[in-house]
């Protein structure tokens, strides 16, 4: 009996050292957190903010890279074959999306359509004929959606639910913590949304007037604001000389002295329409991505519109 009685808790301790470093060995916690892939900067802070500490979410867009013509690499498709969730925006605002999907097929991955269900916009008149120009694959018949409705907060907060919905059912056990995460972050968009309309609200001019693409027609719209741009809904379309002109003509009857341009595309344009017009260029981000100077400075989406509203307030010169 001896020999028994002093062995049995030797054993146990050394069956229980032997689960521990087994535990370590395979990675322990972080094998447990959740992978998502997001194809957008916006849709990858959404997914951040809910997933929190029990999710890791990449980001498929390079810092600097145009979101309207980007397109995976092979690697890329791995990332979200091995994903548990993956996150598009829809609204053809990523063209390649079907066929990824299809060559994944068969792994279990959650796909989430950002845009599926939500009101969209129609791409304006005047982008359709540019539109062919840019686009190889375009529609020539049925409707263009617009596709940056991340620029529409409240709309914003819908993606947020669809979100949530995808990391409760790929990982039920920490439901909670999404959805107090998920209530922090709508909080903040929320906020967002209320200083926008404050500030917005009386301003001298309301005409959005933009040397880049028409990003902003989500915005535009929730704002009262009149969006007059350049090139359509993509920016891969250059502007014809006969919109450059209306647009000039525009800018210069509107009596603004500043117009807008995003930080990498059609900036010469918009140089180009600045001088012609006699007014000034403000930045204004349409989101979509970071350019790698942002990506440095880990700035948010939430910074990014802060900014926003801060030259949108001067250009449209509200409040005074
Ligand atoms: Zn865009």
């Amino acid at each position: 009996m001896g020999e028994n009685g002093f062995f049995r808790p030797f054993w146990i301790l050394c069956f229980t050292v032997f689960q521990m470093l087994l535990l370590l060995s395979s990675g322990g916690h972080c094998q447990a957190k959740l992978k998502a892939v997001a194809s957008l900067f916006p849709l990858y802070e959404f997914a951040r903010e809910v997933g929190g500490d029990h999710c890791e979410v990449t980001l498929l867009l390079p810092p600097g890279a145009e979101a309207h013509s980007w397109e995976p690499k092979p690697g890329d498709i791995a990332k979200i074959s091995k994903a548990d969730i993956f996150i598009y925006l829809g609204a053809s605002m990523e063209p390649w999306v079907d066929k990824v999907l299809k060559a994944t097929g068969g792994k279990e991955v959650r796909v989430v359509e950002a845009s599926h269900g939500l009101q969209l916009l129609k791409a304006e008149p005047h982008e359709k004929e540019q539109g062919k120009k840019g686009h190889s694959h375009g529609h020539s018949h049925g409707e263009i959606f617009d596709p940056h409705i991340w620029l529409d907060f409240q709309l914003d907060l819908e993606i947020v639910e669809a979100i949530i919905k995808a990391f409760v059912e790929k990982d039920p056990v920490h439901k909670e913590s999404y959805l107090k995460n998920a209530e922090a972050y709508q909080g903040r968009l929320k906020e967002l949304d209320r200083r926008y309309r404050l500030s917005l609200a009386d301003c001298r001019h309301r005409k959005l007037i933009l040397g880049g693409h028409a990003a902003f027609a989500y915005l535009a719209k929730r704002y009262d604001l009149q969006q007059i741009s350049l090139s359509g809904v993509s920016p891969n379309a250059e502007p014809t000389p006969k919109r450059m002109a209306e647009v000039i003509e525009v800018t210069r009857k509107a009596g603004i002295r500043h117009i807008f341009s995003e930080e990498t595309v059609n900036k010469k344009l918009a140089q180009a329409l600045a001088r012609e017009a006699g007014v000034s260029v403000l930045l204004l981000s349409p989101g979509a991505n970071l350019t790698r100077e942002e990506a440095k400075e880990k700035v948010t989406f939430i910074d990014l519109m802060e900014r926003n509203l801060t030259n949108l307030k001067k250009g449209l010169a509200c409040g005074d």
